[in-house]
């Protein structure tokens, strides 16, 4: 096993170059809690970024807030401005492990660990984010969140390439809620639901929880395993949108 500590993007970057078979490690939450049982992920090589201060700025400028790859939970749940600015930034921080977890975790890592059932994700989907990758040849690339995953842990990022910061347009909400529940897999990547969104967006008359299982049913599929069933994360999905929505949805009754 190799470990290289790079102080600044430019040169962890002509690392990754070098080396693209080489893994990133920020906080190191995700990557090193499987570690004990993954013999082989010893002979890797690592490339640390915790030294890397220019990651880790958060700033409000232009309209929008530039949140740096390494910035964690800790540091958006205690930033000035965020709570009035990013609520369900703090509300998703706020509900990420314990204090250990949201001190180490960044957000960078959140979206590059592709799991789906990140909690930083999906509130930074919602924000419209829109990803910032750099790489030495490739210079930088911005893909926005909502089309940045392929696929089960399959995203547009080269192994070259280093998510240095995630841009998000700040803009005014009526509403903004957010709400977690435990065993919540639907689908194999975090995801908008265009057809729950359309359904707002018409004003179709909502009664109840089950009026919305039909738009549920496309953006979702759910799948039974272990923690759950298909049809309970259906009905949960169904009444959590229903008694959020009920009261500032006026064709919700
Ligand atoms: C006890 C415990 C509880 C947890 N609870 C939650 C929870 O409630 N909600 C939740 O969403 N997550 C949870 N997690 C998962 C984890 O803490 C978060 O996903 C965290 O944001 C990961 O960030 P990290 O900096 O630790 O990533 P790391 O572990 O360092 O990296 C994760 C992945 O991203 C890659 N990576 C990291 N940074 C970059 C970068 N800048 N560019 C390119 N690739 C990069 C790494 O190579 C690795 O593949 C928990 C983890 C633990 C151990």
């Amino acid at each position: 096993m190799s470990v290289s500590f790079p102080a600044s993007v430019p040169d962890a970057l002509a690392i990754l170059a070098e080396r693209p078979e080489a893994v990133p490690v920020a906080g190191g939450t995700d990557l090193l809690v499987h570690w004990p049982a993954r013999v082989a992920e010893y002979e890797r090589d690592y490339v640390d970024l915790s030294g890397i201060a220019e990651l880790k700025a958060i700033a409000f400028r232009n309209g929008e807030l530039l949140l740096g790859a390494l910035a964690t939970y800790w540091d958006v749940m205690h930033a000035g401005r965020m709570r009035e600015g990013f609520p369900l930034l703090v509300a998703a921080a706020r509900q990420v492990g314990a204090v250990q977890i949201q001190a180490r975790g960044t957000w960078g890592g959140n979206i590059a660990n592709a799991s789906p059932a990140a909690d930083g994700v999906p509130v930074l989907m919602a924000y419209d984010a829109v990803v910032v990758l750099e790489s030495a040849t490739g210079g930088r690339e911005e893909v926005p969140l909502d089309h940045f995953y392929t696929g089960y842990k399959e995203m547009r990022r080269r192994p070259d390439q280093l998510v240095v910061a995630i841009r998000i347009p700040w803009r005014a909400h009526d509403v903004a809620i957010f709400e977690k529940v435990g065993g919540r897999r639907v689908a194999p990547t975090v995801r908008r639901c265009p057809a729950i969104e359309r359904l707002l967006e018409n004003g179709t008359a909502v009664r109840g929880p089950d009026d919305l299982l039909p738009a549920i049913a496309r953006d979702v599929a759910p799948i039974d395993d272990l923690r759950s069933t298909a049809e309970y994360r259906k009905r949960v999905l169904a009444r959590l949108l229903y008694y959020d929505l009920r009261g500032v949805a006026p064709a919700f009754s």
